[in-house]
C-alpha cells in the first residue's frame, strides 16, 4: 500500500501516519517526492485495512498495490539506483558497463587470454562460469573451485572485477570469496531460497530473466533480494523462449524501456544467450544500448571453435574489439543526438 500525503502535509501529520501504520504491526517508509511525500507500507501479507489511516489529517490518497513487488518500483523508490561494483558505477548517468569473457572457465591459459583480450578492447567486468547450468548432465559442467581460482587470477592480472554464476546456496560462501559480483542465472531466477540467501549479503547481484518469466515475475524475483535487504541488484534481459527457432531465444528488447519506467534498478542485456549466433550478437547489443540498456554481457572466447560451451555465440577477440569500437561511436551519437529511451 502507498499512502500519498497532501503537498501541504506537515512533518507532524506524516509522523502520525507512520505511527498509525506501525501500530498495525507494519513497516512505514516515507518516500519524499518533489511536491509531496508518499509513505510506503511494507511487510503486509495481503490487502491492508486502511480504515485507521484514510481519515488522518494530511492523507490525500491511498493506493493499494496488488502486484507481487513494491520495493523494486519507482513508486516506492523514485530515484534511479546506481549499483557500485568496486569503482564502477552501473546505472543512469553512467556509461554502459560491458561484462565480457568466455561462457565457461576452461583453463588458466584460456581465462588469461580472454581477460587480456577483453581488457585491451575496453571491457569493464570479466565474466566466466565455473559452475555451469547445462541442459544435459553429459555436457561440461564447469571446473568448479578450480575455475573460480583461474577467473580471479585472470581478473587480478589485468585489473578487472569479475562476475560468475552461483547455482545453489551451498556454493555461496565459496563463490563469494572469489567474485566481485554474483550472477543468478535464468534457470535460477525463481530459486526463491537462493534469492533470499543472496538478499542477506552485501554483494552486487546480476539477476538474469528466466527464459519464460514475465516482466512481473522478473521484478517479483528481484523483490526477494531487496526484501531481504540487498538493493545492489542489476537486472539482465537474456532472451525468452518463444515459438521462433531461428534464434536460440527471442531477445525481448521492449523490456528495457518498460523496466526503466517501472523500476529504479539498472538493466543490462545479454545478446549472446538471446540470439545464440555470433553474427547477431553485435547488432543486437547495439540495439539494446539504443533501447536504453545500462550495459551488455557478451561472451568472448580466444578460440570459439574450441569452446567447451556456447562457442557458436561467442565473439572472437577481434569481433569483440570491433563491437567495442562501434559502441564508442554509438554512445557518442546517443549522448549528443538521441533523447532518453524512457519517458518518466
Ligand atoms: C551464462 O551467462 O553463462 C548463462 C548460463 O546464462 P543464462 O542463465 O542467461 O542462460
Ligand atoms: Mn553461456
Amino acid at each position: 500500500m502507498l499512502i500519498v500525503m497532501d503537498h501541504a502535509a506537515s512533518e507532524d501529520e506524516i509522523q502520525r501516519v507512520v505511527a498509525a501504520v506501525e501500530q498495525m504491526g507494519l513497516k512505514a517508509e516515507p518516500i519524499p517526492g518533489g511536491s509531496r511525500t508518499a509513505i510506503g507500507v511494507l511487510n503486509n501479507q495481503g490487502r491492508v485495512d486502511d480504515t485507521l489511516i484514510r481519515d488522518l489529517p494530511g492523507v490525500r490518497d491511498i493506493i493499494h498495490v496488488s502486484k507481487p513487488y513494491k520495493l523494486v518500483t519507482r513508486d516506492f523508490h523514485p530515484a534511479s539506483t546506481v549499483v557500485q561494483v568496486g569503482d564502477l558505477s552501473v546505472g543512469d548517468g553512467h556509461p554502459p558497463v560491458i561484462m565480457a569473457g568466455p561462457c565457461s572457465v576452461e583453463s588458466e591459459e584460456q581465462m588469461l587470454a580472454a581477460a587480456r583480450a577483453v581488457k585491451a578492447s575496453g571491457a569493464h567486468i570479466l565474466r566466466g562460469g565455473a559452475f555451469k547450468p547445462r541442459t544435459g548432465p553429459h555436457s561440461f559442467q564447469g571446473l568448479g573451485k578450480e575455475g573460480l581460482v583461474y577467473l580471479r587470477a585472470a581478473g587480478d592480472a589485468v585489473g578487472m572485477p569479475v562476475i560468475t554464476e552461483v547455482m545453489r546456496i551451498s556454493q555461496l560462501d565459496l563463490v563469494c570469496r572469489y567474485t566481485d559480483i554474483l550472477q543468478i542465472g535464468a534457470r535460477n531466477m525463481q530459486n526463491f531460497d537462493l534469492l533470499k540467501e543472496v538478499g542477506r549479503l552485501d554483494v552486487p547481484v546480476l539477476l538474469k530473466r528466466g527464459m519464460s518469466a514475465t516482466i512481473e515475475e522478473f521484478l517479483a524475483a528481484a523483490e526477494y533480494l531487496l526484501a531481504e535487504g540487498n538493493g545492489r541488484v542489476i537486472l539482465c534481459e537474456r532472451g525468452i523462449r518463444t515459438f521462433e527457432r531461428a534464434t536460440r531465444n527471442t531477445l525481448d528488447l521492449s523490456v528495457v524501456p518498460i523496466i526503466r519506467n517501472l523500476s529504479h534498478l539498472p538493466i543490462i542485456v545479454d545478446p549472446s544467450h538471446a540470439t545464440g549466433q555470433r553474427p547477431l550478437v553485435p547488432v543486437m547489443g547495439k540495439a539494446a544500448l539504443v533501447a536504453g540498456a545500462h550495459g551488455l554481457m557478451i561472451e568472448v572466447h580466444p578460440n570459439p571453435e574450441k569452446a567447451l560451451c556456447d562457442g557458436a555465440q561467442s565473439l572472437t577477440p577481434e569481433g569483440f574489439d570491433q563491437l567495442m569500437n562501434d559502441i564508442g561511436r554509438l554512445m557518442h551519437y546517443l549522448n549528443d543526438e538521441v533523447s532518453p529511451a524512457v519517458n518518466r
